[in-house]
């Protein structure tokens, strides 16, 4: 891609945005920012960012948006972020997306996407996963069942469910979803900025309605 874009990948938790955003970056040839990594890579770097960001959490405050953002500037004022970067986890909040917006001038532009599920499939998706705490091989109850239940395949350890995981504690990180980040999407919606897309699809299609978002530079 020639265009200066800054790609925003909006989705709720299950929606398989990761997958999906390394599968594009890979493809297209685009710098993946995943927020919550450069987070996680500068605490455990002890710098100057990142001590400034354990000062506020150490305090019981939250991170301050702009601390965040200048987090996202240091990693995206690297070389292989020149053309375009694709950020993950990154707006979560109208006021994340504010500041964001403030920090973007031409020839960058921005553009975002919405990976829309229903919550009961989300909930179906992310209460069915299990997993081996023996030797950390993944299963799900539907779509990759183990050949006897509640076995791990690879070393016969008795599988598990991550607390995380369960009905009730996902359909809570969903409303926290729907009350914080879903205003986003409308944020972007109204500057003409936003797709929309089916992720109740296979991920493979999932995945080809995202690179022809990527790929179409006349979008928004
Ligand atoms: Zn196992």
């Amino acid at each position: 891609m020639t265009e200066r874009s800054v790609l925003v990948l909006l989705g709720p938790p299950g929606a398989g945005k990761g997958t999906q955003a390394d599968r594009l970056s890979k493809s297209v040839g685009i710098a993946h920012v995943s927020t919550g990594d450069l987070f996680r890579g500068h605490l455990s770097a002890n710098s100057s960012l990142g001590r400034a960001a354990k000062g506020y959490m150490e305090s019981g405050q939250l991170v301050p948006d702009d601390l965040v953002i200048d987090m996202l500037f240091d990693r995206v004022s690297k070389p292989d972020c020149e053309k375009g970067y694709l950020l993950d986890g990154f707006p979560r909040t109208v006021a994340q997306a504010q500041a964001l917006e403030r920090r973007i001038a031409p020839p960058w532009r921005q553009r975002a996407i919405e990976i829309a599920v229903p919550d009961e499939v989300l909930v179906a998706r992310i209460s069915g996963r299990r997993t081996c705490p023996k030797c950390n091989a993944s299963f799900h109850t539907v779509s990759l069942p183990p050949a006897k239940p509640d076995v791990c395949d690879a070393c016969g350890g008795a599988l598990v469910q991550r607390a995380d995981d369960q009905a009730d504690v996902v359909r809570k990180r969903l409303s926290v979803y729907r009350e914080q980040t879903a205003p986003v999407s409308v944020f972007y919606s109204q500057r003409g900025l936003l797709t929309r897309v089916d992720g109740n699809l296979p991920p493979d299609r999932v995945f080809e309605a995202i690179l022809g978002w990527a790929q179409n530079k006349k979008a928004g």
